[in-house]
């Protein structure tokens, strides 16, 4: 007798194969059987009649490190299709904390973890103590986090010291299971570290087998620069190479998809182990303050918030800002295209753009960006627009890049509904199936799901999830593909993807006829020797 039986449906198995009909059989957890399994007998029977069977989606890009906790059933992405999520994101990570260090990084990591509490762990410890939770996760060690517990938010090169205690704590995190250390170069602290520190990192993470991860440099004016240097830190070390949500941000970096995929492509070929994913989104979002010049937050949170009530200071902002655009996201046509998702202390302008804000209260945007910064303590956070859609499209094709939400789970009820965040949170993955394969036609099928499955597993060395084979996990999403699509939008975010509807994680149901059961099956997955699981 088998714990579960999915009938007659349409199997996509993740390696990017055409779809066809089989039945798949489950127990303890694992797929037994894929084929005509007439005769078996099942606990639970599951009719999948016009009904695609894939593998669970593997988010392979994501920070719902920081609301996990808080919402366990990982709602806005279990709903989605979602079996496994990779955290620690863009070098933020909310472990290892130090003594006496808790309350620096609750500053640092509010604007994109406003809710959550913080308390002094060693990385094995919070790995070990990570809430149960519906999706499985895979946990990378953030740089920026490093470097906070070891030389708080100097801009400089770290003594030698200080480059052993941050290799003694990646360490430490590499033994406990983490996947890797991700970065994120973008903005304060990550910025500050140069080469030669990110490439003795990588050589603790080489050694071990493990990952780094890279929100590059620059994702505008400079991003070609920024994705050779990510490569070049794979092909000095040998370390495996994530390229985090490429993009070509800024009015005068559009359409060089060429230049950017054929970069990483060319890596590729050179025998460089370089991967990379992707959010189907024209629009970004991020803490406002690192639409900034970087030199406005030098020195931490105080010695930034006293510079955005200087006038001098913003004079000097404008400047630059007139000359190279904002600081990430380059040249966008307006502050109209800077729409405020999350305000801790203004809740009422949630939604509303900058210079909706600006004229509102009858000033100028950026003495508008500035003031809310204020109120907020830096802790705005914004949706900006900057891609164009073609570039979106061109990247989207390539079978090279994976699909990953750089979202959080989130829930429509609860302390994370809150605000207007990024629709991607809840729509990535149905997106891609519903907008980009459906309507579009811009891929196929089996190229998608595998852009979200087995090419995901692939980068992360996960041996036994992410393809429809025997003796694998049973993480799998049944979807109707006339019907899935996101129906989460900028103005109204908070809203589940449709056409999913069954979702199983080891082999529990926990989307069963397009409702969440209340499962918690998911289980923290740890890097060893042979991989991921
Ligand atoms: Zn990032």
């Amino acid at each position: 007798m088998d714990d579960l039986l999915i009938h007659g449906g349409e199997i996509i198995d993740g390696t990017g194969a055409a779809a066809r009909r089989a039945d798949v059989a489950v127990t303890d957890g694992r797929i037994v059987e894929i084929g005509d399994c007439t005769g078996r007998e099942a606990t639970t029977v599951i009719d999948a009649l016009g009904q695609v069977v894939a593998p669970g989606f593997i988010d392979i890009h994501t920070h719902s490190d920081f609301t996990l906790p808080l919402n366990p059933m990982a709602e806005s992405k279990i709903r989605q299709g979602v079996t496994t999520e990779v955290v620690g994101n863009c070098g933020y990570s909310t472990a290892p904390v130090l003594p006496g260090k808790a309350d620096n990084l609750k500053d640092f990591l509010a604007a994109g973890a406003p809710w959550l509490s913080f308390r002094e762990t060693t990385f094995s410890e919070y790995l070990d103590t990570f809430p149960q939770t519906s999706v499985n996760t895979v946990m990378q060690v953030g740089h920026a986090t490093l470097r906070l517990m070891t030389m708080g938010m100097d801009d400089r090169v770290p003594t030698t010291q200080e480059m052993a205690g941050m290799e003694r704590l990646l360490e430490e995190a590499l033994d406990a299971g983490a996947l890797g250390m991700s970065c994120g170069l973008f903005t304060a602290p990550g910025n500050y570290a140069n080469i030669d520190e990110l490439v003795s990192l990588a050589r603790v993470l080489q050694r071990r087998g493990a990952t780094y991860a890279s929100h590059v440099r620059d994702e505008a004016n400079h991003v070609l620069e920024a994705i050779d240097e990510a490569i070049s830190i794979g092909e000095t070390t040998g370390v495996r190479v994530q390229i985090a949500h490429i993009k070509l941000s800024g009015l005068d970096n559009w359409g060089r998809t060429d230049e950017l995929l054929g970069r990483i492509g060319a890596a590729k070929e050179r025998g460089v182990d370089v991967h990379c994913d992707q959010y189907p989104y024209t629009a970004g979002t991020n803490p406002l303050r690192n639409l900034l010049p970087l030199w406005v937050q030098a020195g931490g949170i105080e010695a930034m918030l006293e510079r955005l009530g200087d006038t001098e200071a913003i004079e000097r902002m404008r400047e630059d800002i007139q000359r190279d655009g904002l600081t990430n996201f380059g040249r966008v046509s307006s502050w109209d295209a800077v729409r405020i998702a999350i305000t801790p202390s203004q809740p009422e302008i949630a939604g509303m753009t900058i210079d909706e804000v600006a004229s509102e209260r009858e000033c100028d945007p950026l003495q508008a960006a500035c003031e809310v910064l204020l109120a907020d303590k830096g802790h705005t956070r914004i949706v900006v627009t900057s891609m164009s859609e073609d570039d979106v499209q061109e990247i989207l094709r390539s079978p090279m890049v994976m699909v990953g939400s750089d979202g959080n789970s989130l829930a429509i009820h609860g302390i994370t509904s809150q605000g207007k965040p990024h629709p991607r949170f809840y729509g990535t993955f149905a997106r891609v199936l519903g907008h980009y394969v459906r309507e579009l036609g811009i891929l196929s099928l089996p190229l998608a799901v595998h852009k979200m499955t087995g090419g995901s597993a692939d980068a992360l060395r996960m041996q036994d999830r992410g393809k429809l084979l025997e003796g694998n996990w049973a993480d799998i999403t049944v979807f109707d593909p006339d019907q899935i699509g996101e129906m989460a939008s900028y103005d109204d975010p908070h809203q589940y993807a449709k056409g999913i509807s069954t979702v199983i994680v080891n082999g529990k149901v926990v989307i069963d006829g397009g409702e969440h059961t209340g499962a918690l099956p998911g289980k923290v997955l740890r890097r060893g020797a042979q991989g991921v699981a």
